[in-house]
């Protein structure tokens, strides 16, 4: 049989395997340009489905990106700096400058300032040792702050290529079809072949004049958040879709708190402290004991602790514990892809028991 390619990307079309590449429901050649599902879903709704991909296919794309002279947009979740921020993406941008989008600003409680975020966010950057060229912040779901992205990267870019990059989940597929919704009219065929050398990867290639392009790579999976881990069906009980609601609680004398099942916070004090949390209000918070605290998580995981509705993956029985100190006043405990406890005192001793694989870090505390 004749092969087809797609007109949109180049793709080779098939019609067996609708969430692979290539996908057409019916191979009919009328003469007629074919499109592939991806592209013909940018074409007809500007909407962008998504392609992931694992660390070295990544890896090899970012090289590629730095043998040329652009302008790098990297997106992050708001509710997860450390645990989204591509690792070494300076390294491997070559010198090129990076401006930082962070995403999902509107679920971070409303009272907070804009300008206090993008401190605390530049504050994170230094402490990574990264230079940027600007921080914006973003909701890429509710559109607020597109126009003026869109605004401070045609500043940023002078003239040369924008590359798109980010972790999986930040919500960079949701970004670039706002902009596409934006700017959609304008943009007369914003599809167009494009591969990375070396990698099986093709990106979406968006014309922003007659001589340069806004490129979106795939979404880097970063095995170190939660969500990985979960079924898609049980996402809607970790990721919020409403602005989180700080909790409080005074806890007594070496207490646990355990976040439904998905963490345990063992925390080491005489006096009582007080602990703030931030998670989706599906998760139950609890308090017990910490004498005995690893028979009580295995007893009640999955019922009283429960969060999620499928049976518990493998690793939540082979929990990994981060061993940590507070050196804040106010620190912020955070489990990447879930949210974070906020513990009100300096020098304490905590022990976070989280599912092996999952990525824990504490940062001084934004709220
Ligand atoms: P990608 O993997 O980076 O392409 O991420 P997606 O665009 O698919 O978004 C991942 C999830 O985050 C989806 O459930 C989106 O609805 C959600 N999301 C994306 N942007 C925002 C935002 O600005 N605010 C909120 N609340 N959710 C967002």
């Amino acid at each position: 049989m004749e092969q087809l390619h797609c007109h949109g990307c180049g793709v080779l079309l098939q019609s067996t395997d609708p969430e692979s590449r290539g996908y057409i429901p019916e191979m009919k050649d009328t003469g007629k340009p074919l499109y592939c599902k991806r592209c013909f879903s940018i074409r007809h709704y500007n909407k962008l489905t998504k392609v992931d991909i694992d660390d070295n296919d990544f890896r090899k794309m970012l090289h590629t990106i730095g043998e040329t002279d652009n302008l790098v947009v990297t997106l992050v979740d708001a509710l997860d700096f450390n645990g989204t921020w591509v690792n070494g993406l300076e390294r491997y941008v070559n010198g090129n400058p990076i401006h930082v989008l962070v995403n999902k600003v509107d679920l971070l409680p409303q009272s907070l300032k804009p300008v206090k975020i993008e401190h605390w966010i530049r504050r994170r950057l230094k402490a990574i040792g990264i230079k940027v060229a600007g921080v914006q912040l973003i909701s890429a779901e509710k559109k607020h702050g597109i126009d003026e992205a869109v605004n401070e990267i045609n500043r940023l870019r002078k003239g040369r290529n924008v590359y798109i990059v980010g972790t999986t989940n930040v919500g960079k597929s949701t970004f670039i079809n706002a902009l596409l919704q934006s700017y959609g009219e304008q943009i007369a065929d914003p599809i167009t072949t494009s591969y990375f050398p070396g990698t099986t990867l093709d990106f979406i290639e968006i014309a922003l004049d007659d001589n340069t392009s806004l490129f979106d790579t795939p979404g880097i999976i970063q095995p170190g958040q939660l969500t990985h881990y979960l079924e898609y069906t049980d996402f809607k009980y970790i990721i919020p879709k409403k602005e989180l609601k700080a909790v409080g609680f005074q806890l007594k004398s070496n207490q646990s708190l355990y976040v439904g099942s998905c963490a345990q916070f063992d925390i080491f004090t005489e006096e009582p402290i007080s602990v703030t949390t931030f998670y989706n209000n599906t998760i139950k918070i609890h308090r017990g004991k910490q004498e005995k605290s690893q028979e009580f998580y295995e007893q009640h995981k999955g019922e009283l602790l429960q969060p999620i509705q499928s049976p518990l993956p493998e690793n939540f029985n082979h929990r990994k514990r981060y061993e940590l100190r507070t050196n804040h006043d106010k620190t912020s405990i955070y489990v990447s892809g879930l949210g974070w406890t906020t513990i009100h005192a300096k020098n304490i001793d905590v022990s976070v028991y989280v599912p092996d694989g999952v990525d824990v870090y504490m940062v001084e505390a934004l709220i």
